[in-house]
Order: C-alpha cells, then sequence, then structure tokens
C-alpha cells in the first residue's frame, strides 16, 4: 500500500509541474500576441512591424527603440523631445539597416504599412472617416537614388531627408 502510494506520488508530482509550465505557456502567449506569431511590436504605437520599413531610434542615454515605420519615430522623436544620438532607417530594397541621414526617403507613397485598412465603425456601424494617423503618410527609405527612381514610377510620393522630416514633424 505504501509503496503503491509513493508511487503515486512520483506520478503526480511531474504531471503538476508540468501542467504549471503549460500553464506558464499558455498565459504568455494569450497575453502577447506577438509572442504567438512570433512578429515585432512597435514601442511606441505597438503595431506590427514590417521589416521593410522599420526604424531605430538611438537615445543619449543608450537606450533604442524601435519602431514600425519612419514615421512613428520620427514623430516620437519630435513630440516626446528625445535627445537621439543617432537614428536608423531600413533600405526597403536590401533590408538592410542606413543611417537616417544617409538615407533617401519617399514620403506619401501609395504603400501604406501600418494603418489597419478596414475602415472603423461607430457603435451605430457608421463608419469614421480617418483623420490623423502617426504613420501617415507613409514614409519608406532607400539607400540607393535608382531604387527611389523605381520606386517612384510604381508608387508614386516625394523625397524627403532626415532633417526635413523632423522638421515637419515638429509643427
Ligand atoms: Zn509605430
Amino acid at each position: 500500500m505504501v509503496s503503491l502510494a509513493l508511487r503515486d506520488v512520483a506520478y503526480i508530482l511531474p504531471k503538476k509541474i508540468l501542467l504549471f509550465i503549460l500553464y506558464q505557456v499558455f498565459f504568455v502567449f494569450l497575453f502577447f500576441p506577438s509572442v504567438q506569431a512570433g512578429e515585432l511590436i512597435c514601442q511606441v504605437c505597438q503595431r506590427k512591424i514590417h521589416p521593410q520599413v522599420s526604424f531605430v531610434l538611438e537615445l543619449r542615454d543608450g537606450s533604442r527603440i524601435k519602431t514600425c515605420c519612419p514615421g512613428c519615430a520620427i514623430y516620437q522623436q519630435a513630440q516626446a523631445k528625445l535627445k537621439v544620438k543617432a537614428a536608423f532607417a531600413t533600405d526597403y530594397i536590401s533590408g538592410k539597416a542606413l543611417k537616417a541621414e544617409e538615407a533617401i526617403f519617399v514620403e506619401d507613397s501609395d504603400l501604406d504599412f501600418c494603418s489597419h485598412p478596414a475602415m472603423l465603425l461607430t457603435e451605430s456601424k457608421t463608419p469614421l472617416a480617418k483623420v490623423w494617423d502617426r504613420c501617415l503618410p507613409s514614409l519608406v527609405a532607400f539607400g540607393n537614388p535608382d531604387d527611389v527612381r523605381k520606386f517612384q514610377q510604381k508608387h508614386g510620393g516625394h523625397l524627403l531627408s532626415y532633417e526635413d522630416i523632423v522638421r515637419e514633424r515638429q509643427k
């Protein structure tokens, strides 16, 4: 009888530990959908980060802020008066990091990576017009002027430098 009871305990304990671990994993997945999908989330607006247009602000205190797009980062930089040491855009074609000062930005092309495509509805199902979005107009960065030309022919937009955008977002 005793040996049976001990065997039961030995059987039950690991099972409980296993259940505890499964329970923890379940909650991580439940509360962090980003972990579930293996996606990165913008540290400013909590939207999904698109690898082709992500942006990184390196602050003077050594911290880094990774955002969904250049617009989101530069708006935050201007509005929160962040002390930025360095800023890095992503080259749309190669996916490689570029110094923001050296990148060519195309603003307001027909590509929009961040905003939700579905129209928002009120409780009475009246559609709401989009008035303002921190990630709009969209910004796409390039390192190579030839890539910019090709992109503009297809998607439109106008050219801006990092300094232009910072100045614009401060208004
Ligand atoms: Zn964002």
